[in-house]
Order: structure tokens, then C-alpha cells, then sequence
């Protein structure tokens, strides 16, 4: 997979002690991404908010979910950001970007009032407002990345990623584009990982942060579900399930692992427990581009799936079977083990 070939900030410049974390969740989402991350161990957010992590920026988190601040109050950091009274700050969007150019009046997300209007400051004023002063942006979640379920075909709000809002060209002030996060909802340490990079990103400790052509970081989304997969050697052997329950692949009843970019078959949910297949759900590919439309009717066998499958069960077939002589070879003990007189080991003396 491609990777970014971007040119990282200059070292001084970007060095900075102190950073605040501006987190919208006023896009199309159902805050499901802030829920997820409070579950993050590899950081946690109170690991990093503590300052417990060494060579850390002092970090200051703003998010509405989990702020102690509420209305007004809440909403000054956002109005600082604004005024550049927060530099450096990361801005960190959940929820896909509806398109309010289609509308005549009303609006399809807000986040705020404006004082002087009475009026509600839309998602996408915020992030035309403060994506061009922040240090660097993520997309945290799938529908913030790619749109997700919002995005799908016949949805009335013409929603999108934040990437293709704002630009696949767009860069912050440091030179970085859209770090897009997927996931539905994103993996708690995947984000809180992502976030720690940039963190020593900006600290002058990391340097840029490797994204495929994506923009997910390479290290999280290199590999796909099935690579990671406790059901891979089921697949290997032609062995599926037919019905939930059975430990086999699952492949035939709809699981698209094989071709999902995902980690959590490897790092599981929490505290490395879980992941989709691992624990018996189908991956319905909720980290990548096409989701959901692409991976749709999900229950429903992957197309390339029949004819792999139709492959591996001849082939796999054969294996199982010669590993089954070899399985059962392996467990018997050598024959020489007993305690007859004679010795049967093979042993020979050596004469002098
Ligand atoms: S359950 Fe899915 S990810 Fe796991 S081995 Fe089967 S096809 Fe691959
Ligand atoms: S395994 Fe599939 S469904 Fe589960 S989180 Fe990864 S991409 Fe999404």
C-alpha cells in the first residue's frame, strides 16, 4: 500500500509544550466515538491528560461529552481557538460533514449559538473556522472519515468524510493533511495511538506520521481483518460455518475479512478481547471507503468469496486430511518408550 510522501514540519517550528485537543461531535453521528475512546488503555485519555505519558505536550481535552464545563462556558474554547488565543490546538471532528449548501433554510448540524444572530453555528462553519488555524486534524470514526452510514446512496443530507469536505489537497499549519481513524465506532486505542503520535509529532519527538493513500496511519490499517483472524487457519483447511455459533471461518455466512483494512482481530476491543470474527461476528468492513454500500446486503456471501472458497475447500480438504495422519502421528509417543529388557532407542555404544 502507498504511503504519503509529505515533508514534515520544520522541527523548531512545530515544537510546542502545551496543546489543546478541540473535539466536535456535532457532526452526523451518534457520539459513538467519544463513548469508545473512554475504553482506551494504549493510551487512555487519562493517561494522557495527566501528563503521566513522558515527553508529552501538557494536553487540554474539549470535548462536549466528556467536558466538566457545559453551554457558554464550553463553547469559549472554541471561540478562543478561533481568535488564535489556543495555538497550537489539534481539531478533532466525529460525525460525517452534511452538505449545507443543498439547503434553502434550516441546517442539518450545529454546534453552538451565535450571539449575534441567535442562530445556530453549523458544523461546517466550525470547520471552515478553525480546520485552517488548527496544528493538525483527525477524523475520528468512520462516518467523520468516509461519511459511513450517513453517506449512504439515497441519504437526503449529501453528507461526506472530513477529507473530501475540506479537500484531498488540504493541509493544516503544520503541513499535515486530513489523519483519518475509521472505524464504526473507531477503536478505542487505535485513536487514542493515533492521537499520542501526533502529540510527539508535535513535540518535535516523531516524525510525520506515516498515512496510506486513505490517510490512515499505516501502522493500524496495513493489514486486513483476515491476516489477523483466530478463524484464519479454519479457512486455510475449506472448514466454514454455516450458522452462528461455530467456532469455523465465517466467511460463507457474510464475513468480509479477507478484504477489510483493520487491526482488531490482532488488538481486539478492549484490553485485547474481542474483534469481530475473533468472537464471532462477520466483519462488515466498517473501516473502509465503501462502507456500507459496498459490503451490502452484509449476511450475504462476499462475491470473490464462492470461488475462493470453492478453491480452498479443494485444496483445504487435501490438507486437512494429510495433517490429520500427521496430527495423529504426532500424538503417539516413539515406540521405544516402555520398559521391556531391551533397550530400542537406537543406541550405540561407543567402543575404546
Ligand atoms: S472469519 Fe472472516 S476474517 Fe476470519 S478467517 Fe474467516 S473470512 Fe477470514
Ligand atoms: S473487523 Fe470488520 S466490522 Fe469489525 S471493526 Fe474491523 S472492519 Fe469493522
Amino acid at each position: 500500500m502507498a504511503t504519503q510522501s509529505l515533508q514534515p514540519p520544520s522541527a523548531p517550528k512545530s515544537a510546542v509544550s502545551e496543546v489543546h485537543i478541540l473535539w466536535i461531535t456535532a457532526g452526523l453521528s451518534c457520539d459513538g466515538d467519544t463513548i469508545s475512546v473512554t475504553n482506551a488503555e494504549q493510551p487512555s485519555i487519562e493517561d494522557v491528560v495527566m501528563g503521566a505519558i513522558p515527553g508529552l505536550p501538557k494536553v487540554h481535552l474539549h470535548n462536549p461529552v466528556l467536558a466538566t464545563e457545559v453551554g457558554d462556558e464550553f463553547m469559549e474554547f472554541f471561540y478562543q481557538a478561533e481568535k488564535g488565543q489556543l495555538d497550537p490546538f489539534v481539531l478533532v471532528v466525529e460525525g460525517s460533514i452534511p452538505n449545507e449548501g443543498i439547503k434553502r433554510e434550516g441546517y442539518w448540524a450545529a454546534l453552538g449559538t451565535n450571539p449575534n444572530t441567535g442562530q445556530p453555528i453549523t458544523t461546517c462553519e466550525w470547520i471552515d473556522r478553525l480546520a485552517p488555524k488548527a496544528w493538525g486534524v483527525i477524523a475520528a470514526g468512520t462516518c467523520a472519515t468516509y461519511g459511513g452510514i450517513h453517506a449512504m446512496a439515497g441519504n437526503p443530507t449529501g453528507c461526506m468524510g472530513l477529507a473530501n469536505y475540506l479537500g484531498k489537497s488540504w493541509r493544516s499549519a503544520a503541513g499535515l493533511p486530513v489523519v483519518n481513524v475509521p472505524g464504526c465506532p473507531v477503536q478505542p486505542d487505535n485513536m487514542m495511538e493515533t492521537v499520542l503520535y501526533l502529540l510527539y509529532q508535535a513535540a518535535g519527538l516523531s516524525p510525520m506520521i506515516p498515512l496510506d493513500e486513505q490517510l490512515r496511519p499505516t501502522w493500524l490499517f496495513g493489514k486486513t481483518v483476515h491476516e489477523g483472524c483466530d478463524r484464519a487457519g479454519y479457512y486455510e483447511q475449506g472448514d466454514f460455518a454455516h450458522e452462528y455459533g461455530s467456532p469455523k471461518c465465517l466467511v460463507k455466512i457474510g464475513c468480509w475479512g479477507p478484504v477489510a483494512n483493520c487491526n482488531v482481530t490482532k488488538r481486539g476491543w478492549m484490553r485485547g478481547i474481542g474483534g469481530c470474527p475473533n468472537v464471532g461476528g462477520i466483519c462488515i468492513a466498517c473501516t473502509m471507503p465503501g462502507f456500507p454500500d459496498k459490503f451490502m446486503p452484509f449476511m450475504d456471501q462476499p462475491p470473490g468469496a464462492s470461488l475462493s472458497s470453492v478453491i480452498v475447500v479443494s485444496y483445504g480438504s487435501l490438507i486437512r486430511s494429510l495433517r490429520s495422519i500427521t496430527n495423529a502421528s504426532g500424538n503417539k509417543e516413539p515406540r521405544w518408550r516402555h520398559r521391556r529388557p531391551k533397550l530400542t532407542t537406537g543406541y550405540q555404544p561407543t567402543s575404546y
